[in-house]
């Protein structure tokens, strides 16, 4: 979705691909401004205690009332280690340490990527927030799957259960999904 006004002037834009360049982009009617748009980057966690994983109940949309791991957003200004330690404390009151990344996700269909770190539990309690309406350890064998809320979230915690399971290392690697 390109931007209809400019950021710079408040003018109209025109669809169309600027000198030199090879895509169509927001260009301003009035100063010329070139309004670039790019992936955004998804960040968050996989907070391990004692073979659980937290879980948040979304409370807000996309999918809410389906569980996710912490995650959200990157900020501008913020490192991806601060933004998933932040995302997991703004979406469950829990404070983390991270222990690595662990999964990167190209989803080049919607223009994002996620990074996910493991991470561990630095403070209890966690608690329901603003976004979430409850945040919930759960052992492997109690994951509600069917009740997951992103499939790269549920391909997380599948590869995760499956290194936990297997004494694997959790090394980190990168999938991409088309969606
Ligand atoms: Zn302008």
């Amino acid at each position: 979705m390109m931007n209809k006004f400019c950021s710079i002037c408040g003018a109209k834009t025109d669809t169309s691909i600027p000198e030199g360049d090879n895509r169509k982009r927001a260009v301003c009617r009035n100063c010329g401004t070139i309004h670039y748009e790019n992936p955004k980057l998804v960040v968050g966690c996989i907070v391990e205690q004692d073979e659980h994983v937290l879980l948040c109940r979304r409370s807000i949309n996309p999918q809410i009332g389906k569980w996710t791991l912490p995650a959200g957003y990157l900020e501008n200004n913020e490192s991806a280690a601060e933004g998933a330690i932040r995302e997991t404390f703004e979406e469950s009151g829990a404070q983390v340490e991270l222990c690595g990344p662990y999964r990167l996700f190209d989803l080049p269909t919607i223009s994002q990527f996620y990074l996910l770190f493991r991470a561990k539990l630095v403070s209890c309690p966690f608690l329901p927030t603003s976004e979430s309406s409850e945040v919930q350890l759960f052992r492997w064998a109690d994951i509600p799957w069917e009740q997951i809320a992103f499939k790269v979230i549920t391909t997380t915690l599948r590869h995760h259960m499956n290194d936990a399971a297997n004494g694997r290392n959790f090394e980190f690697t990168n999938h991409i999904i088309h969606l």
